[in-house]
């Protein structure tokens, strides 16, 4: 088993640090917070919620394929020979979902080689667990091999939350947050709020862990957790399986929430034990009451919780949600009035169960106990019916116990284990059509096109019973609860209740779980990338600062109104060059709306007057070695945190990125990559900035966290007005900006010692 050591140590030491953190904190902690402040790399003080701004130490990394590519090369700049803590990649994104788990698993190896080469090899050298194309999709995996109880991780993917149904506060971030850690710095994050939900009662028949989360995110709405941690508690909680935690905490995402999670309980020592980690289980059995809220929480949640909400299993319906959006909730018994209501099309084309969201054991044995009585009550499936477990371990113990055989008896495909359809990598045969057409499935996301790239697919979110169900009908407002179907004897048939186990009865069976563990030492070991690759790239160090002021930049654009990380560096087809600094560099600002002509990436090149796209200004002034000047309105960066956003402007020349204000993220990845990132003293200042200005940065010498600095204005060769600016750097960012990076001085550290 992976991290015995790490989590042994970690609980050895708990009792002395809870014991510190209370005698600071002085008031009874949730488990979110006993976590949390146990994970500190600041000192331990009564934090803030929603406010403080904390460094913390999380245990571990992971990496998906797609997100791992720049977060890596970026991590090779630094110059370590191996990373700072535990770290994985998981190659899941990249395959696409055609033909079925064989043929597309062999076609992804073919397409994306050079990626997993260069995956592999990186990994291998720097001492990176890889997991394979095919071995599953990194949450799953997560949750089979590493998450532990009370542990703190960080992931290059907003779903990296499913761990907290183990248990542990898991995060998902962007690379450059991934950076810090794998190179031993410190990780910001705002200290979160926290919801508590508290369940009473028990799932019973069709109702399964996913109705929980798609009821929840009909009440909280997709932004309803932004800033929060929900903590889960109450008799309900203790009673569902180690999975159906993680597949609520899988989709806290779809309500915005940092991350959730469950207190350790039986559920969770049944899966540790069933998944080879009898060692975590008698190690956290020393330390349990560390591992769940204080009991005056669970006596008084409100006064201990932002906002608590209460949940009845007893009640609970089988949710359908969507379409469009995971926060439309109907429930099963009204489905059939919205879909008249709202004109859905009725007929459900594809019935879709798996991806990281609901693949255990559990989804797919219950799933199995509807399609075997399909079989036995002589139905048939009248929608495609798709299959994508989340790991070779599920799918080589359903394969052992029977159920792909059952799933084949209605007709059924299966896709490799990886993300395929759930992330827009389905060769869907006629989306380009752009017909109207209703898909059910019980992945996690549902935004327009995000499956088939149809804006026009009408796409709902239920649990995998529930799909499985829907699938035999082919009809969105049948409601197993209640309707019958038509054998195909012209009989009337009611399905029951899906039937199923929490755990495998003969335990997990895997040949190969398509682990390659890294090299002891990587020192000889070669990164892979092929020179001439069009999707991988080195990095090249970015310059240092010369000490002196910046002068004679030219405006790349002066950004009007909302300019977020995606205007910045766009996704879509985009996202095939997140390797390739220099290509991905041909999307830099194309979002943006240019404030001089309301349009968007149409500026003007101050050399040449002509106008043209932003992103070919940019490279003009790069080619000729002219450096520019972005300016930017209110909250630049907001959204996710993306470093192209960041490192993009920086290879093409921008030296300084000034604006009203920034979203605090982006600021930082700014600092991070060397760019000077500052904002108007006087907002107002802004209206000052014209076309054709040019500008100089002074009072630059002897940069200091005091430094007064200001902005001259030059029009026609004349400073015309010099403005007051301000800036955030701290010392330790002065010495990044120095350095030309974060990572030029970290590189520069480890070279001095
Ligand atoms: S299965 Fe879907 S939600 Fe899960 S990691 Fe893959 S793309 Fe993301």
């Amino acid at each position: 088993m992976f991290d015995l050591k790490l989590i042994q140590n970690y609980y050895s030491k708990l009792n002395n640090k809870m014991l510190a953190v209370k005698h600071k904190v002085n008031r009874p902690l949730t488990l979110s917070e006993k976590i949390l402040y146990t994970h500190l790399d600041s000192e331990i003080q009564n934090y803030s919620r929603g406010k403080d701004y904390v460094d913390f130490k999380p245990d571990r990394v992971a990496m998906q394929d797609a997100t791992a590519q720049m977060a890596l090369l970026q991590f090779i700049m630094a110059n370590k020979s191996k990373v700072s803590v535990p770290t994985t990649v998981h190659a899941d994104h990249l395959i696409q979902a055609k033909l079925g788990s064989k043929y597309d698993l062999k076609n992804a190896l073919d397409i994306n080689s050079e990626v997993y080469d260069f995956l592999s090899s990186v990994s291998n050298k720097y001492g990176i667990g890889f997991w394979k194309p095919g071995a599953g999709i990194i949450h799953q995996v997560i949750l089979e091999n590493y998450a532990f109880p009370g542990g703190m991780m960080i992931g290059t993917d907003s779903h990296t939350v499913n761990a907290g149904g183990l248990g542990m506060i898991a995060i998902g971030v962007g690379g450059a947050d991934a950076v810090d850690v794998m190179v031993g710095m410190p990780w910001e994050l705002k200290f979160p709020k926290l919801i508590g939900v508290e369940l009473k009662g028990n799932i019973s028949g069709w109702v399964s862990a996913k109705d929980v989360i798609l009821k929840l995110a009909g009440i909280l709405t997709v932004k309803g957790g932004t800033g929060s941690i929900v903590e889960y508690f109450g008799d309900g909680a203790e009673k569902l399986s180690c999975t159906g935690k993680g597949t609520i905490c899988n989709m806290g995402a779809e309500i915005g929430a940092t991350t959730s999670i469950f207190s350790y309980d039986d559920s969770m020592e049944r899966y540790l034990a069933m998944t080879g980690r009898e060692e975590v289980v008698s190690a956290a059995s020393q330390i349990k009451h560390h591992l769940k809220a204080d009991q005056e929480v669970f006596d008084n949640p409100s006064e201990y919780f932002d906002e608590v909400i209460t949940i009845d299993l007893d009640e609970l319906e089988p949710y359908i949600n969507g379409p469009f959006t995971p926060d439309k909730a109907t429930p099963i018994s009204k489905m059939s009035n919205e879909c008249k209501e709202n004109n859905w099309p009725r007929k459900v084309d594809v019935s879709l169960i798996g991806s990281c969201t609901n693949s255990s054991y559990e989804d797919i044995s219950r799933a199995a106990s509807i399609a075997q009585q399909a079989v036995d009550k002589k139905l048939k499936a009248k929608s495609e019916y798709t299959i994508t477990p989340g790991s070779e371990q599920i799918r080589s113990t359903i394969d052992r116990d029977g159920y792909i055989d059952i799933f084949n008896k209605i007709g059924a495909s299966v896709f490799s284990n990886a993300c395929g359809p759930c992330i827009g990598q389905w060769s869907r045969e006629g989306a380009e059509d752009n017909k109207k057409n209703t898909i059910v499935h019980s992945f996690n996301r549902n935004f327009s096109k995000r499956a088939d790239g149809n804006p026009n697919t009408h796409a709902f979110v239920a649990s995998p019973e529930i799909v499985t169900a829907l699938a035999l009908s082919g009809d969105l407002t049948f409601n197993p609860l209640a309707d019958y179907l038509i054998n195909e004897n012209g009989k009337q048939v009611k399905l029951d209740p899906p039937s199923g186990l929490e755990l495998p009865s003969d335990g997990f069976s895997v040949d190969d779980l398509g682990y390659q563990k890294p090299a002891d030492n990587g020192d000889e070991i070669e990164v892979v990338i092929n020179h001439k690759s069009n999707r991988l790239q080195y990095l090249e160090p970015f310059k240092p600062w010369n000490n002196k002021n910046i002068t004679d930049l030219k405006l790349l654009i002066k950004a009007r109104g909302k300019c977020t990380t995606d205007h910045i560096s766009m996704a879509g087809p985009w996202l095939q060059y997140r390797g390739h600094l220099d290509n991905i560099s041909n999307n830099l600002l194309i979002g943006a709306t240019n404030d001089f002509n309301g349009k968007v990436n149409y500026i003007k090149n101050c050399i040449t007057n002509e106008y043209d796209e932003t992103s070919k200004v940019a490279r003009y002034y790069k080619n000729n070695n002219i450096d520019s000047i972005v300016i930017g309105d209110e909250n630049y960066g907001e959204g996710s945190s993306r470093e192209h956003a960041a490192m993009e402007p920086r290879y093409m020349g921008v030296r300084v990125v000034l604006v009203k204000s920034f979203a605090r993220i982006h600021e930082t990845n700014l600092k991070k990559q060397g760019i000077l990132a500052l904002t108007f003293k006087n907002k107002d200042d802004y209206l000052k900035i014209k076309e054709d200005d040019s500008f100089n940065i002074i009072n630059m010498e002897n940069f200091n966290v005091e430094s007064k600095i200001m902005l001259e204005i030059v029009r026609n060769n004349d400073v015309v007005d010099t403005i007051e600016l301000s800036h955030t750097y701290n010392e330790n960012q002065i010495d990044w900006f120095k350095a030309g990076s974060s990572l030029n001085l970290i590189a520069q550290n480890i070279s001095n010692e």
